[in-house]
């Protein structure tokens, strides 16, 4: 098996403190099982992060955004923030997307008004700029899907954990679907309905690491080559080899994310 997309990674995280630069380079050097990371940046040191790696390492690629989290502590000028990230990202030729950005209405102390607001602002910079966007959805689906549409929005909906039918909404809108680890989590029932409905055309992979890591590995540290084990549970559900899932979901990452 090899030719994986990591299409949504996390290695600026607190956890890779001790070993960061040991992973990737063995994630992302020779006889690797992943051919390409994207970092998921998720405020401005993240982004920055991603453009820094995005220079040292030829398969590593970035985006920039701000995620809902972070909607309601952000500075007043975060949008020439935003502004200034995508052109240093630009410049290295490997932004792919604007995000993570959207809706979380998991925690009650999070103020939902600001961040749809913060999350319209930044669909409509990547309409004007041409972008796709990473979307983030928690217990907020019906709302994401509404403003995706309102805004004509392109992107992939990230750690898919909705329903088919809210799949199957995503997909008629032109959305990509990305699945983590949870695939392969022995209650991954729901998680398994709505891969039913996403075409092979329309799924990518993903480990939202460092968490999220699929069994074997429950519980660790997780990281882009333990995307093996979901590409395992694909291939079964799907009638097809390891290789045409890992071939065909990085053909389909590509085209998501205007890779040549
Ligand atoms: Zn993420």
């Amino acid at each position: 098996m090899n030719n994986i997309f990591d299409t949504h990674c996390h290695y600026d995280d607190r956890w890779f403190d001790e070993d960061r630069r040991e992973v990737l380079d063995r994630v992302l050097g020779g006889g690797s099982v992943v051919s390409f990371v994207n970092h998921a940046a998720t405020d401005y040191d993240s982004a920055l992060f991603g453009i820094e790696n995005a220079k040292r390492y030829k398969n590593f690629y970035t985006s920039v955004g701000f995620h809902p989290e972070f909607a309601s502590v952000l500075p007043d000028d975060w949008e020439e923030k935003l502004n200034e990230l995508y052109e240093l990202a630009k410049e290295t030729g490997k932004l792919t997307a604007i995000g993570e950005i959207g809706l979380d209405y998991h925690y009650e102390g999070y103020d939902r008004e600001k961040e749809i607001e913060v999350f319209e602002k930044q669909l409509d910079f990547a309409g004007e700029k041409d972008l796709p966007v990473i979307v983030h959805s928690r217990d907020a689906a019906q709302d994401t899907l509404d403003l995706l549409r309102k805004h004509g929005s392109r992107g992939v909906i990230h750690c898919f954990s909705g329903s088919a039918e809210v799949a199957r909404q995503a997909i008629d809108m032109g959305f990509y679907i990305g699945f983590t680890g949870v695939l392969a989590f022995n209650n991954a029932k729901k998680a398994l309905r709505a891969l039913e409905v996403v075409p092979m055309d329309r799924l990518v992979l993903e480990t939202d690491c460092p968490y999220m890591a699929p069994p074997p590995f429950r519980g660790q540290r997780c990281e882009s080559t333990m995307i093996a084990e979901v590409v395992k549970v694909v291939a079964a559900q799907k009638g097809l080899t390891e290789q045409e899932v890992c071939d065909t979901t990085c053909a389909n990452a590509k085209r998501l994310y205007g890779i040549k």
